[in-house]
């Protein structure tokens, strides 16, 4: 079969090539039909990060899929034509997180994760999955399945700070999401979901269609931070940028007892000159959090389909609408290639 694969640690080795088909025994059999690309994909294929599974040379990409059932074992719960999407970390044998199914709190970093470190991953004509990682998608998600993945790293953000922040007594109301990408605009859906008055800030302009998507959600917007409100405070801050002097800047903004949960993954040195007292006095004086949260589990999975069908209730198009480019598997590389007006960007796979 058909698969898009690098060769790890070697930069811009994609190709499309033959890979065998996937061992369909005992599990389940699917068509992946939409495939995400995002940062993590642009780092695999320059070379810096990514793993094949063991002994093989090449390493199939894909980690943000939307399928669609072909095969079940006996006593699946799944049937043929079922939409489905796999879940990316499987646990390490030997942490104490990882034994308890929290395969996303894993602490030994010996985790694999489909597509990315040591298990391939579904930019293919056909994979397969154990049941137990998988989560099944309504059929009123539509294509928009494809952004279950993403929505589940979202989920987790803010399951984590809900967790942190039962330290204190907490009735929040205000969010500030930093970026406009596809986890900034699920992270606005899913705060405006659950009540927060939501205000978005990015650098595009407020005319282009992420800040209109961010709108359209019922969230505010600010070009560039001068055009926050002045003085304005969060209760909550979801950073999705990924720009670390932005963590900084953003603590700034936090409301007394606020939490701040840091998404973005930043690769090399960046230094800046930073009034570290003032940090630190915030944070003291107010009680402040800060947390990192990556990767997400399987409740984080069935929360942000939960997100996405109701969303396509109450905001229809609105999911299917950032998915802005669709290219060929062939054409990968062009999907890297960042415009201006990307959202999210997915690879059709061919049906065959
Ligand atoms: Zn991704
Ligand atoms: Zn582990």
């Amino acid at each position: 079969m058909k698969a898009g694969v690098i060769t790890p640690g070697v930069p811009n080795s994609y190709r499309v090539a033959d890979m065998a088909e996937p061992d369909a025994h005992g599990r389940v059999l699917f068509r992946p039909d939409l495939i995400g690309i995002c940062g993590t994909d642009q780092e695999i294929v320059a070379g810096l990060y990514g793993e094949a599974p063991p002994g093989d040379p090449a390493l199939i990409l894909g980690h943000e899929v939307l399928g669609t059932v072909l095969e079940v074992p006996p006593e699946s719960q799944l049937r043929p034509g079922d939409r489905v999407v796999p879940i990316v970390r499987r646990p390490c044998d030997h942490c104490y997180p990882c034994s308890l199914g929290q395969w996303d709190q894993c602490q030994s970093g010996d985790y694999t994760e489909r597509g990315i470190k040591g298990r391939h991953g579904s930019l293919s004509e056909r994979a397969t999955a154990s049941e137990d990682f998988l989560v099944q998608v309504p059929a009123a998600v539509g294509d928009a399945g494809v952004l279950v993945e993403p929505g589940s790293v979202v989920a987790k953000a803010l399951r984590q700070a809900e967790l942190a922040q039962r330290r204190l007594p907490w009735v929040p109301h205000t969010a500030l999401v930093t970026g406009a990408g596809p986890i900034g605009l699920l992270a606005t859906l899913l705060l405006s979901q659950r009540g927060y008055a939501v205000t978005v800030l990015d650098q595009v302009e407020a005319t282009s269609g992420r800040a209109l998507a961010a709108k359209a959600v019922g969230a505010s917007y600010a070009q560039g931070s001068q055009n926050l409100p002045s003085g304005a405070l969060f209760d909550l801050v979801i950073e999705a940028t990924g720009f670390s002097p932005l963590v900084f800047e953003a603590a700034a903004w936090l409301a007394p007892g606020g939490a701040m949960v840091l998404t973005g993954v930043t690769g090399g040195h960046r230094q800046v000159v930073e009034d570290t007292n003032q940090f630190n006095q915030r944070m003291v004086l107010h009680n402040q959090l800060m947390v990192g949260s990556v990767n997400a589990g399987r409740q984080d999975y069935l929360t942000s389909v939960g997100m996405l069908e109701r969303a396509a209730t109450e905001h229809p198009g609105w999911t299917a609408a950032l998915i802005t480019r669709r290219v060929a598997m062939a054409d990968f590389a062009s999907g890297l290639d960042h415009q201006p007006t990307d959202v999210k960007v997915v690879v059709t796979v061919a049906k065959t």
